[in-house]
């Protein structure tokens, strides 16, 4: 069992622990025991298999064997798969010393048509995420609320073994968890302690240790648990975020946030920050997730000048991702960031730049995003939006170095189309 990871936020401005867990059973690549969920369904399954050119082999760096939800790629199997139909299979469940409050489809409708409209955004209409709930009702559990006792992290054993174990016994009468892809657990929001306090919603990914359901491991599984409400009276626009957040670790993207908080990646990716405006994934997930195609990447892997024109990330088409491999397993991602499709906050469009690790685990920064403008506290005062990042992006004019490597990246001009021409030098 890996250790948790725990993230306490605490923003300047408002006392709001901003936090998801992610606790993953090992991401085993294991027997045709894994998956029949997956393999089941009927549009293949896992990861995403992609036919790489060999001009991107540099550019799919990978971790080694045992890191937590890689940023490499691909990703191994054993996640949900991220592109064509996926079917989300939505089970509310209440306790006896929590009930439910209102009606079970009022708890769904937090989060429904909003995920799956998030998703078409976010991969240009090739994911087609369907919310399905057989039971639209409250499932009662057997036990209390406080006799699982359930908190941060906790793995599948004992306390989320037994829920899991209990919400299938309760579902199966109604539901045949094969005809599904990944499952939501949407617990009453009553139950637990107030998401300002401690954030208890958790996804278990790629986990074959997991309660079997109709001969299928619940392998994929998110929770979420009270509400993302900061106070602001956003939660109705914003609330729902948290599902995309758990949502992207079933397809296998590890958490951006470190012990530390936002301060990587800041409001550039929905793995990092899911509470306050809407915000989008970074290209490399993107990428990752199957969402862009090969000829939509450059890849800067020869020594020398090469030249990049990129469209921005929330326009559907052209070249969006451009990565310079440092070796095999780190490298430097660049994209456009401009407001627009899922990018609400964005104050200062233009390049971002940040180094990817695929040989760190998840929650320990495997993605750190490059500051153009450091110390300067930023361009917007939005709640929940880290504000020393948000003016991160480089315009024209402007130019990224890494003294260590000697890469070198300079924004050269924005053209009539909106897309940002980069010059790449590297050694
Ligand atoms: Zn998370």
């Amino acid at each position: 069992m890996q250790q948790p990871i725990r993230r306490r936020i605490r923003p300047a401005r408002r006392g709001v622990a901003l936090a998801s867990v992610t606790v993953l059973a090992l991401a085993v690549t294991t027997s045709a025991s894994t998956g029949r969920l997956m393999e089941d369904s009927p549009s293949a399954a896992g990861p995403v298999s992609m036919a790489r050119g060999s001009a991107l082999g540099p550019c799919m760096i990978g971790g080694t064997m045992g890191v937590q939800m890689s940023e490499g790629m691909p990703t191994p199997p054993g996640y949900s798969r991220s592109t064509g139909t996926v079917r989300a299979l939505n089970l509310m469940v209440d306790f006896s010393d929590a009930p439910g409050q209102g009606s079970a489809m009022d708890r769904l409708a937090e989060f429904f048509p909003q995920t799956s409209k998030w998703f078409r955004t976010s991969s240009y209409g090739r994911l087609d995420y369907r919310p399905e709930s057989p039971v639209p009702d409250w499932l009662r559990m057997p036990k209390s609320f406080a006799e699982y006792g359930i908190e941060r992290g906790a793995p599948f054993d004992p306390g989320y073994r037994e829920l899991v174990e209990d919400i299938v016994a309760a579902a199966d009468p109604d539901v045949d968890f094969r005809s599904y892809d990944l499952v939501n657990v949407l617990v009453t929001p009553n139950a637990g302690p107030s998401a300002l306090d401690t954030v208890l919603s958790v996804t278990f990914a790629g986990n074959h240790e997991a309660p079997v359901a109709d001969g299928v491991p619940v392998s994929n599984a998110s929770f979420v648990y009270s509400r993302q409400d900061d106070g602001s009276g956003s939660y109705h626009e914003t609330g729902y975020r948290v599902l995309p957040h758990e949502n992207g670790h079933v397809f296998g993207l590890p958490d951006l946030y470190t012990q530390e908080g936002g301060g990587a990646v800041g409001h550039w990716d929905i793995m990092s920050e899911d509470w306050g405006a809407n915000n989008d994934l970074l290209a490399w997930h993107k990428w990752k997730l199957g969402w862009l195609d090969d000829d939509q990447i450059g890849c800067a892997a020869k020594p020398g000048s090469s030249e990049h024109v990129l469209s921005p990330l929330a326009r559907t088409g052209g070249t969006k991702l451009a990565f310079v491999p440092l070796n095999a397993k780190t490298g430097y991602a660049i994209e456009v960031r401009t407001p627009g499709g899922n990018d609400e906050a964005v104050c200062k469009p233009g390049v971002l730049v940040y180094r990817v690790d695929a040989d760190v685990d998840t929650g320990h920064g495997p993605v750190t995003v490059s500051d153009s403008a450091a110390d300067s506290g930023g361009c917007t005062r939005r709640p929940n939006v880290h504000a020393e990042l948000s003016d991160a992006p480089y315009g024209p004019g402007e130019t990224f170095t890494d003294r260590v490597t000697g890469v070198r990246m300079t924004v050269a001009e924005v053209t009539d189309d909106g897309d940002y021409r980069v010059h790449v030098t590297r050694p």
